[in-house]
């Protein structure tokens, strides 16, 4: 040990942790250990004790019952524990009922584990052999990070109004910030609503251009008609920043259309998408199979649709996402299943917090022919849109990191030759 070799013959003071502790310079640990829990239940400041006289009491059992610094001191007295890292003795006080809980130094914080579940041959395994994973987790950078300058990180502001011989304070959300109080100092924006209308898009674009932000966002916009999304509204938010837009479609099928009440028709989903795709922008649709009633053909309208407009066909849908329809509790349909067919919604009275329901039905698709559909369907998206080899991979947050560094044409160029291999 350093310290040993450098005392010379000073006389070095290494009592007084032991004369507080009242403990024999021999004591083993345990002993140690119980005369400071003795003492730090009498002296504790919580129980009325003297926090001063506690605060010898834990700094000498942080010492002596750590090997590391019980050799310093007792080779160098308190200088030789300068800089060995004395931590709050309060925490040592919270280390005596939780056992274990922590050293009295600080921990490197770990995230959580990850599991990456991997296959691997029976050669391999025998043999040895390298693999490369990727692996995505969260990142925030914390030095982007600020306190909104119009509140200094509050959110709030104080405003002061003089009224006659009276000030009265007003409190109010910061303007600046919308009360979150920090800036992220990021561009990239997910609009979660699902029902922004196409002049809220408009007057948002308009206004993001015109006080120059840099802003890059995906959000979802619904069906309403070419004369309302026009290439020229799409091509302000394209300039705004709106890079990738998803689309409720849930079916090409006009008969369809109407019992959801989505308020469109097949020919106004053409020409939405045309005029968006036209702008520059990046169409993702959702679409559903199995709404009650619907007919194989009805279903097959729906994929004939989307095998035309696909990225193999006149390209103005860039990516799909299917599911089958589900009877959600408190749904229109579940407040009026005689307007959709449905003869009777069975409620099964083990589950009373069902929020899926199963019906019985006598038109339409059955259960397993929608099945079918579905896991057709998978297929053909496969094999119609190549970019789904990056795009099915990653989630539409990322993607709108993809889109903006490479673009749409890049994607889509970079997905080609990958299926021709295939
Ligand atoms: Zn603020």
């Amino acid at each position: 040990m350093f310290f040993n070799q450098f005392q010379g013959n000073r006389k070095i003071n290494n009592d007084e942790y032991y004369n507080i502790l009242g403990v024999d310079k021999n004591a083993d640990k345990k002993t140690i250990k119980k005369a400071y829990h003795k003492l730090a239940v009498l002296c504790h400041p919580d129980k009325g004790g003297d926090p001063d006289k506690f605060k010898s009491i834990a700094e000498a059992f942080e010492v002596l019952s750590d090997p590391e610094k019980k050799q310093l001191y007792d080779s160098g007295g308190k200088e030789a524990l300068e800089g060995s890292g004395m931590s709050n003795p309060t925490d040592i006080f919270s280390q005596m009922f939780n056992p274990g809980s922590n050293n009295g130094r600080q921990r490197v914080k770990k995230g959580n584990n990850i599991n990456y579940p991997m296959n691997l041959t029976l050669n391999e395994i025998y043999n040895g052999c390298n693999k490369n994973i990727s692996l995505g987790r969260n990142l925030i950078d914390k030095n982007s990070i600020v306190n909104c300058s119009g509140c200094n990180g509050q959110g709030m502001r104080i405003q002061k109004i003089q009224m006659g011989p009276m000030i009265q304070q007003i409190q109010s959300q910061c303007h600046d910030c919308a009360g979150i109080g920090k800036k992220y100092k990021t561009k990239y924006f997910t609009f979660s609503d699902e029902a922004i209308s196409p002049n809220a898009f408009d007057r948002m674009s308009k206004a993001i251009l015109s006080q120059g932000v840099e802003m890059r966002a995906l959000g979802m916009l619904k069906f309403e008609s070419d004369s309302v999304e026009t290439v020229e509204l799409f091509e302000n938010m394209y300039k705004a920043g709106f890079l990738m837009l998803f689309f409720g479609l849930e079916s090409a099928n006009d008969r369809i259309l109407s019992i959801i009440e989505k308020g469109c028709d097949q020919a106004t989903e053409k020409r939405v998408l045309e005029n968006s795709s036209l702008a520059g922008i990046w169409n993702h649709l959702y679409l559903f199979f199995g709404f009650p009633t619907e007919e194989k053909h009805e279903a097959q309208e729906t994929i004939d649709f989307t095998v035309q407009h696909s990225e193999l066909g006149d390209g103005t849908i860039h990516s799909v996402g299917q599911s089958i329809f589900s009877l959600e509790k408190d749904s229109a349909i579940y407040h009026d299943p005689a307007k959709f067919q449905i003869n009777r919604i069975l409620r099964d009275p083990e589950r009373d917090m069902a929020i899926i329901f199963d019906y019985e039905i006598e038109k339409g698709m059955s259960k397993d022919e929608v099945l079918d559909v579905y896991e057709s369907f998978g297929k053909i998206i496969e094999s119609n849109f190549p970019s789904r080899s990056i795009w099915n991979y990653l989630s539409r947050e990322h993607f709108l990191l993809y889109l903006d560094h490479y673009g749409r044409e890049e994607i889509l160029n970079m997905a080609r030759p990958l299926v021709q291999h295939t």
